[in-house]
This record gives C-alpha cells, structure tokens and sequence, in this order.
C-alpha cells in the first residue's frame, strides 16, 4: 500500500506475537499516561487562561489514578504489546513524586518509559528521574526568543529557565534530549531560524509540530498551520537537509539530518500529511479513561473496573476489546466539519 510518509513500500505495524490488533490492523505499541490535568502555563493553543482560569475545575485527587493503578494497567498493557510507555499531562513534573512512578514501571519487563514536559522543573528534577530509570525526555520549547515564548505560554516564563532544564537533562544522562516547537503562522514562525541555529551541533533534536486542532478550545484555523513541507523548505535553504529513513514504522517524526553533519531535525506532520496508518498509540487520561485516539470525544472508564476488585483478566479483556473496537483515523479525515466535532482537551488527554 501506498502511505503518504513512508511511500509505496509501507507496510502496516505487526502486532506482537501476532495477537491485538485494532480494525485496521494496527497494533497497540506505545502508551501515553497522563498524570496529571494541571499544569503551571497557559499554552493558548493548549490551556487558554480563559478556559482554563481561576475557576475550572481540575480532577479533584481521589479521581486521579495511584501510581499502583497505572502501574498495574501498563503492566497489564504490556503483555498486549505495548513497549513504551509517555508520561505526559497536562505538566507530568507537577505530580508529587515522579521518580517513583518511574522506578515502578521501570520494574516492568522490557518497558521503554520517557516524559514529555514543558522543562520548568527539570532543573530539579532530572537527576532524580533519571536514577529512577527514566529512558529519554522530550522538552517543549516553541521559541527562542524571550518575548515570543512569555507570550505563549502565558506565564511570562522566561526562555533561559528551559534550556537550564534541558542542559540538566543532558548532564543527568538523558541526552540526546527531543526538542518538540509548536508552529502557528504569525505567532512565533519568524523564530524557527533561530531554534534550528540554536540546536544543531548540540546533540539534541528539534522537532517542529504543526498546530493541530486539539480539543475545542484553542482556536484553531488552518490558516495558522504552518505546513512542515514550508518550514523544511525554509531551514533547507539555509542549512542543506537529507531525509533520513524512520527509526521504526509508526514513528510520527518526518527525519532529516544536517548535510554538514551538525545533527537531525524533525517535522511532525500531523495536519499536512497524517500517519494515522501507523498509528500505535493508546491514551491514559489521569482519571483512568482509555483514549483511542488523540481526536476522541469519549474514552472506556478503566478507574472503576481497577476499584472495582476486578481481576488481571478481567481488565486485560476491558483493554483488548476496546482496542479491537478502534477504527480511529481522524487525521485523515479531518476537514472544516471534523474540526467543531466535539473532542478532549490535550491539557487532559496528554499530548
Ligand atoms: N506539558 C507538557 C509539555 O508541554 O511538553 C506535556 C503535555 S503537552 C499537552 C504535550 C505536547 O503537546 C507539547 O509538546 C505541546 O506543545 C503539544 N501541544 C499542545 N497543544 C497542541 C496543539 N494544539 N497542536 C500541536 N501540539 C500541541
Ligand atoms: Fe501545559 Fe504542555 Fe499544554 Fe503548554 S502544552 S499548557 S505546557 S500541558
Ligand atoms: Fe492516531 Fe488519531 Fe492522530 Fe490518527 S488522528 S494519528 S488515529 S491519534
């Protein structure tokens, strides 16, 4: 079959062991937990402060779920197939603890498990994390510039502050560190330059994403996207750029590396070119609800089957005939109608 980022050679994801698969074939490989709603920025295309204000309610405590709990259902996920395991949120470094969740689902066999945040706290925590077992983190970062960045996260935080963070994270053993910049057209896309100066030679690597239509609340319009193919295009002409190969099917970065040999960049092209075919990749809301896909409207309730006294089984059997239901493709099929369809907010899903 033909795949709009892989070409005629694609083939689809084989499941592990030859077992769970979705409706269209995909395997379940990768699981993002949210463990948390909350988080310190306002991201407008995220959290905007006129949503997400003194007065929303976040999950109260009790709703959330244990580290026991997520421990035992990604345990429980792995003898599906899945091998990686994201802690993201909302801000995964504002949960109480981190370290500790790591070191249990590092306990578990075989488990990659990496972090995506927004790097305020890293500075104190990457060590931890990392001695907790953590694999990789990604930090995100959308612009250099001082003005720009207080601007979009909404908090006034400062640029330098992150990239502290980042350097921790390298110093910590975490290195190479992903970069991941969100692009809108006429809010920081006159910095990319300065990002892909800033980052190569280093080690680390930048991703650029294109702003997606998460959630009903950020004020999305396609005329703010940003096609990668453009911002390819734009850093080419500046520093020569070679496609790389992906490092394994369902990879969501478009690769390139630096003809001069100063490193890789990568474009998630989530709105231009969608990768739904290779789509792996299960959701974990901090309450408990399985997300299918990052577009849903609704999720399968795990919290009161895991406080219910249910069974490994039991639950195991909850999570395989959720995952033979999914026919998710939303990407594909996105189009001015899909964009007001009703959906989760990414603070909650996780990104
Ligand atoms: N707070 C952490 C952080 O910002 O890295 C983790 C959660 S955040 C929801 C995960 C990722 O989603 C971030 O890289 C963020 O930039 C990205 N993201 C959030 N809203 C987005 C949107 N509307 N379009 C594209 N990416 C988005
Ligand atoms: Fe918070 Fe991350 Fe969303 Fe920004 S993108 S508001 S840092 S959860
Ligand atoms: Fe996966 Fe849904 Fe994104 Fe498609 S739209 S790549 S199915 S999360």
């Amino acid at each position: 079959m033909t795949h709009p980022d892989f070409g005629d050679d694609f083939e689809r994801p084989v499941a592990a062991g030859g077992s769970l698969v979705d409706t269209l074939g995909r395997p379940v490989h990768d699981l993002r937990i949210s463990v948390t709603d909350r988080c310190n920025f306002r991201c407008q295309y995220c959290m905007p402060k006129e949503v997400f204000g003194p007065g929303f309610a976040f999950l109260p405590r009790d709703q959330v779920l244990s580290f026991e709990e997520i421990t035992r259902l990604t345990r429980i996920f792995t003898g599906l197939g899945v091998r990686k395991a994201r802690l993201t949120g909302g801000e995964p470094t504002l949960r109480s603890q981190l370290p500790t969740l790591v070191e249990l689902l590092k306990g578990i066999d075989g488990l990659e498990v990496t972090l995506t945040t927004n790097g305020t706290l890293l500075a104190s925590q990457a060590e931890a994390l990392a001695a907790a077992g953590l694999d990789r983190v990604t930090v995100s970062l959308d612009s250099l510039d001082d003005a720009t960045f207080r601007q979009m996260n909404d908090m006034d935080f400062p640029v330098h502050l992150v990239l502290e963070g980042i350097e921790a994270a390298a110093r910590a053993g975490l290195a190479p560190v992903k970069v991941n910049a969100v692009v809108r057209r006429g809010v920081n896309d006159h910095t990319l330059l300065d990002l892909a100066r800033h980052f190569r030679g280093t080690g680390h690597i930048l991703r650029f994403i294109e702003f997606m239509d998460v959630g009903t609340t950020n004020g999305w319009r396609m005329d703010e996207v940003v096609p990668a193919s453009e911002l390819r295009d734009r850093i080419d002409a500046e520093f020569r750029l070679e496609p790389l190969d992906p490092n394994y099917t369902g990879e969501v970065a478009q690769r390139y590396r630096y003809r001069d040999g100063a490193g890789e960049v990568g474009f998630i092209t989530s709105v231009t070119q969608p990768f739904c075919a290779t789509c792996t990749r299960a959701r974990l809301s901090a309450d408990g609800k399985l997300y299918t896909c990052l577009f849903a409207a609704g999720g399968t309730d795990l919290r009161e089957i895991l406080r219910s006294g249910a069974s490994d089984e039991e639950v195991e059997a909850l999570l395989r005939s959720t995952w033979e239901r999914r026919s998710d493709r939303y990407s594909e099929l996105r189009s001015s109608e899909t964009a007001g369809l009703p959906k989760v907010e990414m603070s909650y899903i996780g990104g």
